[in-house]
């Protein structure tokens, strides 16, 4: 009980301390994220890809929210839980460095960075395929592709559960890389959150053939289509950061790049409009 409430007094703490700015800028995730926030919503203002769209567009500031609610209040309410099953794998004998393949503690940080990067985004687009192919997982997921006109913020609209759902493989992940300090990581998560963000905008971008590496906008705007090849009824480009697993294993898919498609899926109508109802969808069968 006593680590379950000091993690979780430990996480707000951190997070004020964030807000603060007692964290310095090389690894404040709040303002980080609010900067960067600022900055490609400025970008989508002043270069629209579908120049109809509205500066504040539809759900703008319920996606807002959804950026503070997934980063921040719903890492506080969930750390304390991690932290006791952390505490429970320990005793059982399953420490961080159990499972470890590599042991990186002699390799310079860049290719630590490095590896962390590559290995946790293939098995993120691993998770999200999963996500889209089952059913009972799928209900989850539809918050996020609820979404009916793209922007920035909406990168962060996702439903509570799928922290929980990436939490497993991410771990393991972790778990595989020996000598690896994950706190070191800020600069590769603030990169991710970085391309995230692009993805979601209403900025036309592909970045020429670095397309086949990188995830972009245009490619994104296809994983949200509403219209889905016959091949590829449970989705394409499932890509998190990195572009490559979907063109090496065959789920790339970008007919063209007018930027003028439907997004959602069948019955988004009923997606409920507010974040309460929302946090709720999932659960109940019917959906
Ligand atoms: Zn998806
Ligand atoms: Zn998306």
């Amino acid at each position: 009980m006593n680590t379950l409430i000091d993690t979780t007094l430990g996480t707000a703490h951190w997070v004020w301390r964030n807000i603060t700015l007692d964290v310095p800028w090389s690894e404040n995730y709040f303002w980080a994220l609010t900067v960067l926030s600022v900055i490609v919503w400025g970008l989508e203002v002043c270069f629209p890809w579908r120049k109809h769209q509205a500066r504040i567009r539809k759900d703008f500031w319920l996606d807002a929210f959804y950026m503070y609610f997934n980063f921040f209040i719903f890492s506080i309410v969930i750390s304390g839980f991690y932290a006791v099953i952390n505490q429970h794998l320990s005793e059982l004998g399953l420490s961080t460095n159990s499972l470890a393949l590599l042991d990186m503690s002699g390799w310079p940080l860049v290719s630590q960075l490095l590896v962390f990067f590559v290995l946790l985004d293939f098995l993120q687009w691993i998770t999200h395929k999963t996500l889209h192919r089952f059913d009972i997982l799928w209900r989850f997921h539809q918050v996020h592709h609820s979404i009916k006109e793209m922007g920035f913020a909406g990168h962060l609209r996702y439903h509570w559960m799928e922290n929980i759902f990436y939490k497993p493989l991410k771990t393991l992940g972790v778990m595989l890389i020996g000598g690896f300090e994950p706190s070191q990581a800020f600069v590769v998560h603030f990169f991710t959150i970085t391309i995230g963000h692009l993805n979601h905008s209403n900025i036309k971008l592909s970045y020429g053939p670095l397309k086949y590496l990188l995830n972009n906008p245009v490619m994104h705007l296809y994983h949200h289509a509403y219209h889905l090849p016959k091949e590829h009824r449970y989705g394409v480009n499932f890509g998190l950061t990195l572009s490559v697993w979907d063109y090496l294993f065959g789920s790339a898919y970008v007919p063209e790049t007018s930027g003028e498609i439907t997004i959602g899926y069948p019955n988004d109508n009923e997606m409920p409009k507010d974040f309460i109802k929302q946090l709720l969808h999932g659960f109940k069968k019917s959906f």
